[in-house]
C-alpha cells in the first residue's frame, strides 16, 4: 500500500514494514513544520491500529539529513504564548501517540537529526544510524535562546542518563553517531552500503523478540541510573559551574534547560512535558531568544551570498607567522593541499609550531593533517594553485614585491589574496599585472575560533574573484562579508575607536581593571585592554596609527600608546609577558605598574569629569556605534544586519544583544545621538554624530524596524 503527501510518503509492504518517509517538497532538508506535524498525525492515523502493520520504520529521502528540526521561522513568528502552547501540545500529543504504539518503531538516521528532528527519534522504540562524518545527533536549541519543546529534555536524560544529557541539551553541541552509539543514543550503527541488510536483519530479529531488545535497552538505561544514582547532585553542581562559565550568566536558556531537567528527571513524563512546556514558553517570546534568532537568519542569509560552486583542493601560503600557521592548520584540516613559503626554515617551523599547537588543543590526529603542509623556501607547488594567499609582514613595499613573485610563479587563473588587516587592496594590486584576480582575505586572529572572514574588494578586483573567494570560504567553513576597501575595512575600523577610546578613559584615571571588568559585565568576551595584550601592542597601535593617517585627527590615537610604543618597545602584551597586564605563562597576574608610571610622565588634559560605569559604555560601545553608522552611509557593509553579524563573529560583540546596531535600537537612537553630542561638546571630533543617527534620530528611525 502507497499514500503519499506534499512531505511524507507511507509504504507497508508485504511482510508488514511500514515505511514513513520523509521529503520535503522544494526543501533541501527535512523539518518539522506545521505542515509536517499535521501530515505525521495523519500517516499515524493510517498506521494506529492498522493490522497489516507490524513495525513501523521512519526514514528520510533527503540526503545526509533525517530532520534538521523545527522550523526556526515558525518559532521566529509565534505571535503570543497560547499559540505557543496549542503548537507544543500539538506536537507533543503526537509524539506520545508515536510512543506509545503497539508496535516497534525505529528511526533510520542518515545524516543530520536535530532539535525536534531527534526528539522524534527519542519517541521511536529504537535508533539506527548510518555511519558518516554527516550523521550528527543533538538537541542544539539553547543556540537560539530556547530550550528543546518536544520532550527532548524529558526522553533524552530517560534514555542516556543525566551526564550526558545535560552535555548535549545545555551546551547545544551535536555529537556524531560512534559517540550516540557508546552513550546508548542508538542502538545500531552501520555503513550505508551495508544498510540494507544490516536493517532487514534487526528488523526480523526485532519482530522474532521484540522483548528482547526492549529487556536489554532497559538494562542498560538502569545501569546508567545506578552509576549516576549518588553523584546526582555533583552532576547538576558541574554542569551549572559549566553554563555560568560559558556564558556568564548572559544567555538564560540553559540555565532553564538545566532547572527543568532538576525539577523533572524520573518524574511522570505528562508533568515533565509541562514544566518544558512553561519553560519554552517563557524563553521563546524573550528578547534574547529573538535576538539569537534574528542571527540565525542574518547567517543563513549571508550564507545565500555564495552561488558559485567553485571549490580548491590544492593551495599556497606566503608568510608562516602567527597568522600563516592558523590559516596553515584551517586549509589542512579541511584536507586542502597547502604549499608553506617564508625566507628561512626556523620561520616555517614557527608556523608548524601554530599548527601543532591547535592541533593539539583539538585532540586531533595530527599526521595525517601535517602532511597536507609542504613547506618551501622557494615558490615550489605554486603553479598548480587555485588559490595564494599572502601573509607576510604588514608592510606596502614587501607585499607588493611578494605579490610579483606570486604572480610570476602561479598560473593566469589562479585566485591570489592578501591577508592584509589594513593597507589597501587597490594600492597592493597595482604591483600586479592581472589585478583582477587579486582581493583582500581578512582571516581573524586567532582563525581557529574566529569565524568571520572579510573579502575586499580592490578597485580592480572583478566580480568573478569575489564569488569564487566567497565560495572559497563557505569551503573552509567560515562566514564571509564583502565589504569596501577603506582603511581598516570594517571590522577594524569599528574596533579600533573602541580600543582607542579606553586608552582615553585611562588618560583620565579610569583604572585598567574597572575598564575590563565594566566591558566584560557588558557581554564582551574580554576588556579592550586585555584584547590589546592578546592582539600584540605592536600590531593594535600599528593599526591604530594608520587609520589615524587615513581619517584624521578625528582618530587620534591616545598618547599613551604612542607613548608605550616610543618609549617601551618591547611592552607588546601577552605574547612579550607584559603590557597592560602582566602575565606568566600567558595567564594574566595583575595589571603592569609601569603604565602608570609612563601615564605619570604624560602632558594629560584634565577634563574633570565624574566617569561611572554608563560613561564607560557611552564612550567605548557608543564610539563603535558611531563608526558603524560611518561605515553604513560609506557602504562599506551591504547592510545594518551583515555589520552586525560582522560585529559578533569578528570581534565577539555579544550574541544576545543581537549584534551592535540592534543594541543601538533597544537603548534608543535618539539617546544614543543625544550622549554622543555631549561627549562631542567635551572632547571634540572624536564624537562627531554621523549624518545616519542624526537622520534617524530625528526622523525615530530604527535599524531593524
Ligand atoms: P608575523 O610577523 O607573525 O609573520 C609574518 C611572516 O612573514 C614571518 O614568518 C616572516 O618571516 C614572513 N615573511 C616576511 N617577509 C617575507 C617574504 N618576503 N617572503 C616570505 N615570507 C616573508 O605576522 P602576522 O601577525 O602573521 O601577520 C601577517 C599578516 O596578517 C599581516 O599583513 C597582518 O596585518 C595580517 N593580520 C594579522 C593579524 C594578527 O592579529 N596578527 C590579524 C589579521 C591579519
Amino acid at each position: 500500500m502507497k499514500d503519499k503527501n506534499n512531505s511524507i510518503s507511507i509504504d507497508i509492504d508485504n511482510n508488514g514494514v511500514a515505511n514513513l518517509s520523509f521529503n520535503l517538497l522544494n526543501e533541501k532538508v527535512n523539518k518539522l513544520d506545521q505542515n509536517t506535524i499535521s501530515e505525521l498525525e495523519k500517516a499515524i492515523n493510517i498506521i494506529d491500529g492498522n493490522k497489516a502493520v507490524r513495525i513501523l520504520l521512519f526514514t528520510s529521502q533527503k540526503e545526509n539529513n533525517f530532520i534538521a528540526g523545527a522550523d526556526i521561522n515558525e518559532i521566529k513568528n509565534l505571535s503570543n504564548q497560547n499559540e505557543t502552547i496549542a503548537k507544543l501540545n500539538q506536537a507533543n500529543q503526537l509524539f506520545n501517540r508515536i510512543a506509545n504504539l503497539k508496535i516497534p518503531t525505529i528511526a533510520v538516521i542518515n545524516g543530520s537529526c536535530l532539535g525536534g528532528g531527534l526528539e522524534l527519534a527519542l519517541a521511536c522504540k529504537y535508533r539506527v544510524a548510518i555511519i558518516s562524518d554527516k550523521t550528527i545527533l543533538g538537541l542544539p536549541e539553547v543556540n537560539l535562546g530556547i530550550i528543546p519543546g518536544f520532550g527532548g529534555t524529558q526522553r533524552l536524560p530517560a534514555l542516556v542518563g543525566l551526564t550526558q544529557a545535560l552535555q548535549m541539551i545545555l551546551g547545544g553541541k551535536p555529537i556524531n553517531c560512534s559517540l550516540a552509539y557508546k552513550i546508548g543514543l542508538v542502538d545500531l550503527i552501520t555503513h550505508q552500503s551495508f544498510l540494507n541488510a544490516n536493517l532487514s536483519k534487526f528488523v526480523c530479529e526485532i519482530l522474532e523478540n521484540n522483548n528482547k531488545f526492549l529487556q536489554k535497552q532497559q538494562q542498560a538505561i538502569k545501569n546508567r541510573y545506578w552509576q549516576e544514582f549518588f553523584f546526582k547532585k555533583i552532576i547538576f553542581y558541574k554542569a551549572k559551574k559549566n553554563i555560568l562559565n560559558a556564558t556568564k550568566g548572559n544567555y538564560p536558556a540553559p540555565f532553564y534547560a538545566l532547572e527543568v531537567i532538576k525539577r523533572t528527571y524520573k518524574k511522570p513524563l505528562n508533568q515533565g512535558l509541562l514544566t518544558e512546556q512553561e519553560a519554552f514558553v517563557e524563553l521563546a517570546h524573550s528578547s534574547i531568544a529573538k535576538n539569537l534568532i534574528e542571527l540565525f537568519f542574518i547567517q543563513e542569509e549571508v550564507k545565500k551570498q555564495c552561488t558559485s560552486n567553485f571549490s580548491i583542493d590544492n593551495a599556497a601560503l606566503v608568510g608562516a607567522g602567527v597568522m600563516g600557521g592558523g590559516i596553515a592548520w584551517l586549509f589542512a584540516n579541511k584536507n586542502i593541499d597547502l604549499s608553506l613559503k617564508d625566507i628561512n626554515y626556523n620561520a616555517i617551523a614557527t608556523g608548524y609550531q601554530q599548527v601543532l599547537k591547535i592541533l593539539q588543543r583539538k585532540n586531533k590526529n595530527t599526521e595525517q593533517q601535517i602532511l597536507k603542509i609542504s613547506p618551501t623556501l622557494d615558490y615550489q607547488g605554486f603553479n598548480t594553485a587555485n588559490l595564494v594567499i599572502e601573509a607576510v609582514v604588514e608592510n606596502t613595499a614587501i607585499k607588493q614585491k611578494v605579490l610579483q613573485e606570486i604572480e610570476a610563479n602561479t598560473s593566469q587563473t589562479t585566485i591570489i589574496a592578501s591577508n592584509t588587516s589594513s593597507l589597501s587592496i587597490s594600492e597592493l594590486s597595482n604591483a600586479l599585472t592581472n589585478p583582477g584576480r587579486f582581493a583582500g582575505l581578512h582571516f581573524f586572529n586567532p582563525v581557529n575560533h574566529m569565524p568571520l572572514v572579510e573579502i575586499i574588494a580592490g578597485n580592480k578586483t572583478t566580480n568573478d574573484t569575489i564569488e569564487k573567494l566567497l565560495a572559497i570560504t563557505k569551503q573552509l567553513g567560515k562566514t564571509a562579508v564583502v565589504v569596501r576597501d577603506v582603511a581598516g575595512f570594517l571590522v577594524n575600523r569599528i574596533l579600533l575607536c573602541y580600543l582607542n577610546e579606553a586608552a582615553y578613559l585611562l588618560q583620565e584615571n579610569v583604572s585598567i581593571s574597572a575598564i575590563d571588568n565594566i566591558i566584560e559585565e557588558f557581554g564582551m568576551p574580554m576588556g579592550p585592554f586585555l584584547l590589546a595584550d592578546t592582539v600584540g601592542l605592536d600590531i593594535g597601535v600599528k593599526v591604530a596609527q594608520s587609520l589615524q593617517q587615513a581619517y584624521g585627527s578625528r582618530m587620534q590615537v591616545a598618547t599613551i600608546l604612542d607613548s608605550i610604543r616610543s618609549t617601551h618597545p618591547n611592552m607588546l602584551g601577552k605574547k612579550s609577558g607584559c603590557g597592560f597586564y602582566l602575565y606568566e605563562n600567558n595567564t594574566k597576574t595583575k595589571t603592569n605598574p609601569q603604565i602608570n608610571t609612563i601615564l605619570q610622565q604624560l602632558d594629560l588634559p584634565n577634563y574633570n569629569q565624574q566617569i561611572d560605569k554608563n560613561m564607560v559604555i557611552a564612550r567605548c560601545i557608543y564610539t563603535m556605534i558611531n563608526e558603524a553608522a560611518k561605515c553604513l552611509q560609506e557602504n562599506v557593509i551591504a547592510n545594518h544586519r551583515y555589520l552586525d553579524l560582522a560585529m559578533i563573529f569578528g570581534t565577539g560583540f555579544p550574541a544576545f544583544r543581537g549584534g551592535l546596531l540592534c543594541y543601538a535600537d533597544s537603548v534608543g537612537i535618539a539617546n544614543i545621538v543625544d550622549s554622543l553630542q555631549k561627549l562631542n561638546a567635551i572632547y571634540g571630533e572624536r564624537f562627531a554624530v554621523s549624518e545616519l543617527l542624526l537622520e534617524m534620530s530625528k526622523n525615530n528611525r530604527k535599524f531593524y524596524s
